[in-house]
């Protein structure tokens, strides 16, 4: 409590501030209770409930979580607790490789593999296929035919079995074809398109 002094002055002024503080403290505590409520009952919406939910697994996402909440115990159990159930590991290899990512990955893998094959060099990059392959707008150059710019394959003009060894494939050695095309033309060397 407010210690008391001699002076009835200093009393009086000391019991004002203790008022005036009880009566600040008193509005404070109100609206946190207020606010308390009412957060409690936004949040038994399930709409509300479920858009926060969100939010928060999005934010687990960030680097900025994962710094803060780095733990390498929990790594380690969170590696054991997945080594346990390969079936979860395989089922999510399994969805990559049917992805759209898992598909374009798996093409490019077998492509370079048939290039160390043959001992053809790739002389164009990534980006100047990307390029290639967004100008047909999804266009097959040889059918005319729209299948979309996933659907489009590379394919070498001369064919990576028919060139020596060591040849250099340019940005200009290769188009996008559409699957149909692409297999049917098989080892034929179609000289008009070079
Ligand atoms: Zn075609």
């Amino acid at each position: 409590m407010v210690k008391r002094s001699k002076n009835p002055l200093i009393n009086f002024k000391k019991e004002i501030q203790q008022q005036l503080y009880n009566l600040i403290r008193y509005q404070i505590d109100s609206y946190s209770d207020y606010m308390k409520t009412r957060m409690r009952k936004k949040y038994e919406d399930p709409d509300y409930r479920a858009k926060v939910k969100a939010q928060q697994a999005e934010y687990r996402k960030t680097p900025k979580y994962k710094a803060i909440n780095w733990n390498p115990k929990r790594a380690e159990r969170k590696r054991t607790w997945r080594s346990e159930r390969p079936e979860i590991e395989h089922a999510q290899q399994r969805a990559y490789r049917q992805s759209p990512k898992g598909k374009q990955s798996k093409r490019i893998r077998r492509q370079r593999r048939r290039e160390r094959q043959h001992n053809v060099i790739r002389a164009y990059t990534q980006e100047e296929w990307n390029k290639k392959l967004l100008q047909t707008k999804g266009v097959c150059p040889n059918c005319h035919k729209f299948v979309g710019v996933d659907k489009l394959t590379l394919d070498h003009i001369i064919p990576i079995s028919k060139i020596w060894s060591g040849f250099q494939y340019h940005i200009s050695h290769v188009q996008p074809l559409c699957h149909a095309c692409n297999s049917g033309k098989k080892d034929k060397v179609e000289i008009s398109t070079v």
